[in-house]
């Protein structure tokens, strides 16, 4: 029986995982779920796999969830700090899907205890990439990437040499307003840019697709997992989102990974790895597609992508205050304080106030830093939105 825990077990990651596990009962002991608010659903998902313990990040929702699974024997905790203590619950395989910053210390506390962690959270990667590799490697932990991008640069990597590797290219879809002229994107809503023309996903992400500060994580999480130079990571429009990315040799040969946009493919890759099993997936029907599309993204429409290659250039803890500011400024769209144009802007503010400040810098990555600059970001980040909503 495989040990195995889900953080985030409740947004589309988590769920998706859980589906794939409830397949196969028997082979899973299922250790701890983490969750949010949705108790109701957690305490579910935990009778059914039959969990150790489950996890809500919110303690005002403990006294729920421990009445929801009382007389279970599951145990119960609440609060960042449980969450961080469930993960060092010793298991072989853990799921890291909770949303933001706030996955990184459960994924770092997972490596420390040697599981192998499926990284669906690449925020952790962003914020503190070298310190989340080098925690796996002195800890003889393996790191699967659960982005369906990253896991199909992984899967066409199989068996070649890094070193012949010339480029990469991960695609997008563009999101919501692809095809928005560019003078309507200030008057974009939150409920417009949550609407994704190809993939399913938790809400965060689904803007963040639409803004493309997801392209941009990717960017520097392509980086971060692989350590390609940011001049051979290229992203490329591809509105079917068939192709998820390309592996280019030195040879000329470009190795594209096509396949559904579903997430259940990448991460039962990572729960199979290194075997491949049958998954319940879409079978492309390719002369139905009959024709993929690629555009290449224009940096007015989509100015994260190219924050993303200064946060790249400047290094150190700059990926954790561009996380940081990215999470206060989305957070202040879906609240209605800033327009959808005004995300990138309030980023770059807080990036360029740093950097002045010399607060980016860093020789050796240690937690306590990457914390302090994610606190130091929100705080400049929530001002800076402040700023721009007051004179709007
Ligand atoms: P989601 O919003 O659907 O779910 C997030 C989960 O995290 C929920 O269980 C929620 O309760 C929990 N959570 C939220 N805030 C938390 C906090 N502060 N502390 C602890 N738990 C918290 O999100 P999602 O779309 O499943 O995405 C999860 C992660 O996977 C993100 O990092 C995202 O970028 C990444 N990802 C998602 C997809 C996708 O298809 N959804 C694809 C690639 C990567
Ligand atoms: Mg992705």
């Amino acid at each position: 029986m495989r040990r195995v825990s889900i953080f985030g077990a409740t947004g589309s990651i988590g769920e998706n995982t859980v589906d794939l596990i409830a397949r196969a009962p028997e082979e899973y002991d299922v250790v701890a779920l983490s969750g949010g608010r949705n108790v109701a659903r957690l305490a579910e998902q935990a009778i059914a796999l039959n969990a150790e313990i489950a996890v809500t990040c919110y303690s005002e929702c403990k006294q729920e969830l421990a009445a929801r699974l009382s007389g279970t024997g599951i145990d119960v905790g609440a609060g960042p700090e449980a969450i961080a203590e469930a993960a060092e619950r010793p298991a072989d395989w853990v799921m890291s899907a909770i949303v933001g910053a706030a996955g990184l210390a459960p994924g770092l506390a997972a490596l420390e205890q040697g599981a192998t962690l499926a990284l669906a959270n690449k925020e952790s990667l962003v914020c503190a990439g070298a310190l989340l590799m080098e925690t796996a490697r002195a800890h003889g932990a393996q790191v699967l990437p659960v982005d369906s991008e990253h896991s199909a640069v992984a899967q066409a990597l199989v068996g070649e040499d890094i070193s012949s590797v010339e480029r990469v290219i991960i695609t997008a879809s563009g999101g919501a307003f692809r095809d928005w002229p560019l003078e309507d994107l200030p008057k974009a809503t939150p409920e417009q840019a949550a609407k994704h023309p190809n993939w399913d996903m938790g809400q965060r992400i689904t803007v963040d697709s639409a803004s493309m500060f997801n392209k941009s994580l990717e960017l520097i999480e392509t980086r971060e997992f692989f350590g390609f130079d940011p001049s051979q990571i290229e992203v490329v429009v591809h509105p079917q989102s068939l192709i998820h990315a390309l592996v280019g040799f030195n040879d000329g040969a470009l190795m594209a990974h096509v396949g559904p946009p579903d997430m259940r493919h990448a991460i039962g890759y990572a729960l199979h790895h290194p075997e491949r099993r049958h998954l319940p997936v879409e079978r492309l029907d390719l002369v139905k597609i009959g024709r993929l599309d690629f555009r290449e993204p224009c940096e007015r429409r989509w100015p994260a992508l190219r924050l993303a290659r200064e946060v790249m250039r400047s290094g150190g803890v700059s990926g954790a205050a561009f996380n940081a500011a990215k999470e206060v400024a989305l957070d202040a769209f879906l609240a209605r304080q800033i327009r959808f144009t005004d995300m990138a802007a309030v980023v770059e503010e807080v990036l360029e106030a740093m950097e002045r400040d010399g607060a980016l810098k860093c020789d050796r990555m240690r937690l306590d830093h990457v914390m302090e600059t994610d606190h130091l970001a929100r705080k400049r980040a929530a001002e800076a939105a402040e700023q721009i909503a007051t004179e709007a």
